[in-house]
């Protein structure tokens, strides 16, 4: 592994990310409803697993306990997701050597050891250095982190947006800065309560799902008689949804202003 290699999926002890394992597949995948399920998933497997023996019983009491109603029944939702630090800090695998004093039960679980093991998504790829680690210093809770992490568009086009208008890409320690964080976190936490946000259920980003393919979601630019926005990939990534070409200006008002914001603190302190 080379030196720099940012661990996207476990960077540190603030934040981890359980998105593969189809944390945001649940039809309510809100803070609060993924956090009991992981709570209660963990203090089962605490209470009642010390081995390979037991993860049968484990398994078939999570689905009997937990609503299995998903926004997309082809990507499967992991059971041993859980919590893995005592302040419910870290989402992770119940089933990692590291829960289990050295035992790796993951061969148990739908994808496999191998599989669970090896996996990187496609952040790791297409998110440069810096990328990875101004998300990193800047997003401390799981649930958005791993919200943001997915989204490449979101990321990538936020940097690119700042870098055109300091004409270089910003410095990932910059963003441990307590104000420009607090900047950063504004932007990334559009992506829970953005207000144009589509209510459609099988939306998830800039995807929906028709019942046997995701497809993207493009905004009818031509409908709202406006040309398309500069910001069209980040409208896509939040899900958005217009309805007049008022909405479509207050929503550019809302990105622009907070990468600005940004730019501005950047350049000045
Ligand atoms: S989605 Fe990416 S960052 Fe998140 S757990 Fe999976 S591989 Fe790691
Ligand atoms: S068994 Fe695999 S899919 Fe399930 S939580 Fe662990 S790493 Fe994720």
């Amino acid at each position: 592994m080379e030196p720099d290699f940012i661990h996207l999926c476990q960077p540190g002890p603030e934040k981890s990310c359980g998105a593969c394992c189809g944390l945001y597949n649940y039809a309510i995948s809100t803070k609060e409803a993924l956090s009991l399920r992981l709570r209660s998933r963990t203090a089962l497997f605490k209470e009642k697993v010390s081995g390979p023996e037991d993860l049968r019983f484990f398994s078939s009491e999570i689905k009997r306990r937990e609503s299995q109603e998903k926004l997309y029944e082809v990507i499967y939702c992991c059971e041993y997701l859980g919590f893995i630090d005592a302040g419910e800090k870290k989402v992770g695998c119940l089933l990692h050597p590291l829960q289990n004093g050295g035992a790796d039960l993951r061969d148990a679980s739908f994808y496999g050891k191998e599989l669970c093991e090896g996996h990187f998504c496609p952040s790791y790829h297409y998110l440069t250095r810096e990328e990875k680690k101004g998300l990193v210093n800047c997003i401390d809770d799981w649930y958005l982190y791993g919200l943001c992490v997915t989204d490449i568009d979101l990321v990538k086009e936020y940097f690119r947006f700042i870098s055109q208008a300091i004409y270089q890409a910003p410095c990932a320690e910059r963003f441990k800065e307590d104000e420009l964080k607090k900047i950063a976190l504004e932007f990334f936490s559009l992506k829970i309560f953005w207000p144009f946000r589509s209510q459609e259920t099988n939306r998830f980003g800039k995807y929906y799902f028709d019942g046997s393919q995701y497809m993207i979601s493009h905004i009818d630019y031509q409908c709202l008689g406006c040309e398309r926005s500069r910001f069209d990939k980040i409208f896509l990534s939040l899900a958005s949804c217009f309805h007049s070409k008022e909405e479509l200006i207050e929503a550019e008002r809302i990105i622009q202003s907070t990468i600005d914001r940004f730019v501005d603190h950047y350049r000045n302190f």
